[in-house]
C-alpha cells in the first residue's frame, strides 16, 4: 500500500475517534469504510462507505475486507475472533496495529506484565483468581488499593477502590467475581500521557507530553506542555517509544502515566496503554503540525509520519452531556475550536464533543 489517493481505509468502530480519523483521511484524499454495529454511529456521517454489522459477522467482515486496502480500529476491545475471521477471509489486507497490540492491552494482567518486562514501572499488582487471593494480595500490596476487572474496563468502569479490609467481599461482589487484578493505589502528583506514532518501517515520533485532569474517572481536560522536569519529559517519551517498539506497533497509541515523587525527584509509573488514537491527543488537531488522527492514517497507510511540533500552549476541554449548554458561548469565543461528534442522544457523562484553545507560547 502506497497511500495512493484511490486508497480506502477500513475502520472497525464508529465512535468519535473513527469520525475524526475519517475526517483526517479525507484531507489526505483517502476514503474510509467504517464497520460498526450501531446504525447511528458518529463516524458514518463522514465516511464514504458504511457497514452496519456486528464485529463477529463473518459475511460482513469478508465484504468489508474485500473493499479496503488497510484495516485499522478505533477501540481496543475489538474481539480477537474478529481478527481471526479477517485473517481467514482476507489474508492480503493488513490489519494495523497488529494482533500483539490488541492481545497485550485487552487484558490488564498481561499488559502490566508486558510493561514490567520492558523494564518500566507499574503500580504493584496481583492476579486475583478467587477470594483467598484477594486477602493475600491486600496483605502484600497494602491499602488503599483498586480492584479492576482484567478485561473490558474503561473510564473507571469495572473498578472498585478498597480502603479497608472489611470491604474486600463487597468489592468482589461488585465485580461479579470476574477475573481481576488488585493494584496498589499510586499517590501521584499528576497524570500525564504520551501520544506516540510508529510507521511501517519502524520510524517513531512523539508529541509533547500532555497533562490530564480527570473527573469521575473520565478525562475532563488536557493541557500541554505538561508541568514536568525536562528529564522526566524525555523519559516519558522514551518509555512510550520503547513500548511501541516492543509491541511491533504500527499507528498511533497513547501511554497513560502517573508522575510520582521518589526521594524528592519525579518518577514515572505506567498506568495503561491505549492501542489507538486517544482523547488526550485531541489537542493535536489545532495544537500540532500534524494531528494524531492524520498521523495514524499516515502510519497505517505506509505514508511518512508528519511533524509533531506544537503550535503553542494548549488547553483541551471535553464536553460531556451535562456541558452542552456551554456550546453557544464557545461558538462566540474567538480562538475556541469546537468539535461536536454528532451524537443524537445527550446523556450525563457521555462524551459529546471537545473544545481546544491554543493560547500562544
Ligand atoms: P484506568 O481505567 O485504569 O485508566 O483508571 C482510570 C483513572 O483511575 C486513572 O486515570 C486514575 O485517575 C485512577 N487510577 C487508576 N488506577 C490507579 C492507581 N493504581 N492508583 C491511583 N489512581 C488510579
Amino acid at each position: 500500500m502506497n497511500g495512493a489517493p484511490e486508497a480506502i481505509l477500513g475502520i472497525l468502530g464508529g465512535g468519535q475517534l473513527g469520525r475524526m480519523l475519517a475526517l483526517a483521511a479525507a484531507n489526505l484524499g483517502i476514503r474510509c469504510h467504517v464497520l460498526a454495529p450501531e446504525s447511528d454511529s458518529p463516524a458514518f456521517d463522514v465516511s464514504a462507505f458504511r457497514t452496519v454489522a456486528d464485529y463477529t459477522d463473518g459475511e460482513a467482515l469478508r465484504h468489508f475486507a474485500d473493499s479496503v486496502d488497510v484495516i485499522t480500529y478505533e477501540f481496543e476491545n475489538v474481539p480477537t475472533e474478529t481478527l481471526d475471521l479477517l485473517a481467514e477471509t482476507a489474508t492480503t489486507v493488513p490489519v494495523r496495529p497488529g494482533r500483539k497490540a490488541l492481545s497485550t492491552t485487552q487484558d490488564r494482567l498481561i499488559e502490566k506484565a508486558f510493561i514490567c518486562d520492558a523494564g518500566l514501572r507499574t503500580a504493584p499488582f496481583a492476579d486475583i483468581q478467587r477470594a483467598a487471593a484477594l486477602e493475600a494480595a491486600v496483605q502484600s500490596i497494602g491499602l488503599p488499593a483498586i480492584l479492576k476487572t482484567r478485561r473490558l474496563g474503561y473510564d473507571g468502569k469495572g473498578q472498585v477502590r478498597i480502603d479497608r479490609r472489611d470491604q474486600t467481599d463487597a468489592a468482589l461482589t461488585a465485580m461479579n467475581h470476574q477475573p481481576a487484578i488488585l493494584e496498589g493505589f499510586v499517590p501521584f502528583l499528576r497524570e500525564v500521557s504520551v501520544v506516540v506514532a510508529r510507521g511501517i518501517s519502524g520510524e517513531t515520533a512523539t508529541y509533547d507530553v500532555c497533562e490530564n485532569q480527570h473527573r469521575n474517572h473520565i478525562l475532563a481536560g488536557t493541557s500541554v506542555p505538561a508541568n514536568l522536569q525536562p528529564a522526566t519529559e524525555r523519559f516519558a517519551r522514551e518509555a512510550a517509544i520503547l513500548l511501541a517498539e516492543q509491541l511491533d506497533y504500527v499507528g498511533v497509541m497513547a501511554v497513560e502515566m502517573f508522575v510520582v515523587s521518589r526521594s524528592g525527584n519525579e518518577d514515572i509509573v505506567i498506568n495503561e496503554i491505549a492501542p489507538r488514537v486517544h482523547n488526550s491527543g485531541h489537542w493535536t488537531i489545532e495544537g500540532a503540525e500534524t494531528s494524531q488522527f492524520e498521523q495514524h492514517v499516515r502510519a497505517v497507510m505506509g505514508l511518512p509520519l508528519g511533524s509533531t511540533a506544537r503550535r503553542g500552549r494548549i488547553a483541551m476541554e471535553n464536553l460531556l452531556g451535562q456541558d452542552m449548554d456551554k456550546v453557544p458561548a464557545i461558538l462566540a469565543e474567538p480562538g475556541a475550536h469546537l468539535h461536536l461528534y454528532g451524537k443524537l442522544e445527550s446523556r450525563e457523562g457521555r462524551k459529546m464533543g471537545h473544545v481546544t484553545r491554543v493560547i500562544g507560547e
